[in-house]
């Protein structure tokens, strides 16, 4: 009998090929390959081996070919491929007439899958003429002829064939009689679970479609909950932290709301209220505010520091406590500095800005006003003897020459642009630990969230400010570029404002810039300025422009001096011009979805209509555009995204270190809020898990494995 934890090597020989394949797929133990699930199931009546075929059948064989020729037929010299098919025990002859080149198309030696109708020669010897031919993935089961036939994701060196061995091989070792289940007993019962033993056997080798899907629901929940049952952890441990008092005093936060030039929407209001509820615990809060792009996350961030810095340090009655507002991008520290001076203005608090080309401090001695530039040195002494309550900035805050005499309260705008170590950095700049908002604006699906950020609280903000139109988006080909021009004209004479978003800054070769049709900010200025709107206000924005100058373009923007900004994605996120009610990306097709929906939030702050033109170089079907024009907001691009193809677009390759079966798992909510609520549970009566050791282990070897910046 094997044990779980024995070497694949003691279940099977590998060949050196197959060790490395085995090595990047990341199984090594036979546990691994038995939880190395099919991909997909065919239907076994269909697939044949050669051996069983018959004359006039239509068939689909899975095999390679061992030779592969371009010829002539004899008599009729048709053009043809002809070649020698094997699926491992016989050959059968297959032939294309007319189809000469796929000779050259298909490889020997690499798996494919034939579907055809079976012919036989006037030597009566059977063979297939112009089958559909395609490369396969795998090679379904063989003997499992009543049943479905499993396909398993492969790599160079492992065949979906190969893992079909092993995982008989396994199957029969009597290895399952040595497996733990990790899942308790009462948890199967109540969500109608299989057991492990069970929901493997009928995972690999189902009878009945609705046995696989029984087992594949038993091994997503079983997932999500090792991953739940991490985060629970670590949400434990947070909550025997000790963090700041703040007075959340809801009449004088709500008072400082009321001076807010616009009334705060429904959902503002909740988010307020949820965070000054934290702040009411002896714990530390830690939570993610999910707002999508314009919805009006900074008032919250405001309202919530005001609470922060109006509050005494612990036993004194002078001093505040301290907020940090850590932001990505320099162009967004300014703005949000200039918005928290406006509301901060009727009150006694100094707020500091500091990013890499300089320091701000507000108010100014001299003019009460207005903020005023300071050296480095000086505001970094402020901020550390405490006198300066605010900071708002880029990077530079997690440096070493930053500290804190009260750190009370961080706030993290834009949080999917920081690592997760720059976003513990900031956490520990103070003694206790501080109360920490995470905003995002990307839309994430609700149940992705609570799986990768399980240890935050969430708080979702789906309601844009009252009196915002939905915007329109259009996919724009080539030839209909002009009309967009008309339009924009038209909008910037009825006084709105526009960006025009490039893929790159310059293009070094203008012939190849050309040929390419890549347009870059350079070029586009020239056109739009020498040519399309010589009439009108052109600039340029770009990283690789001075501090001064970006800050100089930035802010006539703002006032409303320049009509167009030609900028590269700079202006991605955060950025807020609300008279920019246009916003035409070029080369659309080259953003990634995230990204094209976070430059379209640029222009959807307003009560003017809002317009993304999404130019695109060939006039082609993209899903990818087409689903953004068509989903109204973030949260229902990310639904789609996530039913179309798993997540994967909109969060580019990667999975987060989720197995395809969790990412199916995240399509359902029901499943991802059980696993939840009773990882909760279990970790509440049993926070070190020293009754349930199994799932102590397993559920820290998944959490490590976890990646998600
Ligand atoms: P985001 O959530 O994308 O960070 P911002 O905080 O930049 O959004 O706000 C976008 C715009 O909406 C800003 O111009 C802001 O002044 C405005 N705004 C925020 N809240 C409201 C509201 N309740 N009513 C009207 N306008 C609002
Ligand atoms: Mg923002």
């Amino acid at each position: 009998m094997i044990h779980e934890s024995a070497l694949i090597e003691e279940l099977t020989r590998l060949t050196q090929a197959q060790r490395a394949a085995l090595k990047k797929l990341g199984l090594s133990s036979v546990r691994d390959i038995l939880y190395h699930f099919p991909s997909r199931y065919e239907s076994s009546a269909e697939v044949k081996r050669i051996s069983a075929i018959t004359h006039g059948e239509v068939v689909t064989l899975y095999g390679q070919f061992t030779t592969l020729e371009m010829k002539k037929s004899w008599k009729t010299k048709v053009p043809m491929a002809e070649g020698s098919f094997s699926d491992g025990e016989h050959t059968l002859r297959v032939v294309w007439f007319h189809q000469p080149y796929l000779a050259k198309m298909i490889p020997v030696e690499t798996l494919v899958r034939l579907r055809g109708t079976v012919s036989v020669s006037k030597d009566n010897k059977k063979y297939i003429s112009n089958p559909v031919v395609e490369k396969a993935q795998g090679i379904p089961f063989m003997d499992n002829a009543d049943g479905l036939l499993p396909v398993y994701p492969e790599s160079a060196g492992v065949t979906s064939l190969w893992f079909y061995h092993a995982v008989k091989r396994a199957l029969e070792s009597g290895v399952l009689r040595t497996l733990k289940d990790p899942l308790p007993e009462k948890i199967l019962k109540k969500y109608h679970l299989p057991s492990l033993t069970a929901a493997l056997v009928w995972i690999h080798k189902p009878k009945k479609e609705k046995d696989a899907e029984a087992a594949r629901k038993r091994f997503a929940f079983e997932e999500v909950f090792l991953i739940q049952i991490a985060r629970a952890r670590e949400r434990e441990v947070k909550t025997r932290e000790k963090s700041f008092e703040v007075d959340a005093n809801r009449a004088r936060v709500g008072a400082f709301v009321a001076s807010f030039p616009f009334k705060p929407t429904r959902g503002q209001k909740h988010a307020i209220e949820d965070i000054l509820e934290d702040f009411s615990h002896a714990h530390p809060m830690n939570r993610l505010l999910e707002g999508d792009v314009g919805s009006g996350k900074t008032a919250i961030a405001a309202a919530s520091a005001y609470a922060v810095v109006t509050s005494r340090p612990h036993g004194q009655n002078f001093g505040n406590l301290q907020t940090a507002y850590m932001v990505p991008t320099e162009i967004l520290a300014k703005q949000h500095f200039n918005t928290f001076t406006s509301f901060f203005k009727d009150h006694p608090i100094q707020i500091g800005l500091i990013t890499g080309s300089g320091c701000y401090k507000y108010p100014s001695k001299v003019n009460p006003n207005d903020a005023t530039p300071i050296s480095r040195t000086q505001l970094l002494k402020w901020v550390a003897n405490g006198e300066i309550p605010i900071v708002i900035g880029t990077h530079a805050l997690i440096q070493k020459t930053c500290s804190f005499k009260h750190l009370a309260y961080v706030i993290i705008d834009e949080q999917h642009r920081f690592g997760t170590l720059q976003r513990h950095a900031i956490a520990i700049k103070g003694g206790a630990t501080p109360h920490l908002l995470s905003m995002t604006a990307t839309p994430i699906p609700r149940t992705l969230a609570l799986t990768l950020y399980g240890d935050l609280d969430l708080t979702i903000l789906d309601e844009l400010p009252k009196g915002r139109k939905p915007i329109t988006t259009e996919i724009v080909p080539p030839a209909k570029r002009h009309i967009i021009y008309d339009k924009i004209r038209t909008l910037i004479r009825e006084g709105r404002q526009a960006y025009v978003i490039c893929p790159r800054i310059d293009e070094p070769d203008p012939k190849k810039a050309l040929a390419l049709q890549v347009r870059s900010v350079a070029s586009e200025l020239r056109l739009l300025k020498g040519k399309v709107f010589p009439e009108l206000r052109v600039e340029k924005l770009h990283s690789k422009m001075t501090p001064k100058d970006k800050e100089e373009t930035m802010a006539a923007f703002t006032r409303g001096e320049v009509d167009i900004l030609v900028s590269t994605s700079v202006v991605e996120v955060g950025v807020n011009v609300p008279n920019a009610t246009a916003i035409m990306i070029e080369g659309a097709e080259r953003f990634g979805l995230a990204q094209l929906h976070q430059l379209r939030g640029r222009v959807m702050r307003s009560e003017h209509q809002p317009y993304c033109f999404l130019m695109v170089e060939r006039n082609t079907e993209n899903a990818r555009l087409k689903a953004i024009s068509t989903a109204k907001n973030g949260f229902e691009l990310a639904e789609k995204d996530l039913a179309i193809r798993g997540a994967g677009e909109l969060y580019g390759k990667h999975q987060w270190g989720l197995s395809d079966i969790g990412m199916e798992a995240l399509k359902n909510i029901k499943l991802v809020e059980a696993a939840r609520e009773e990882a909760l549970l279990l970790v509440k009566g049993d926070p070190e898990l020293s009754g349930v050791p199994l799932l102590r282990t397993l559920s820290e070897k998944k959490a490590s494995a976890l990646h998600f910046e």
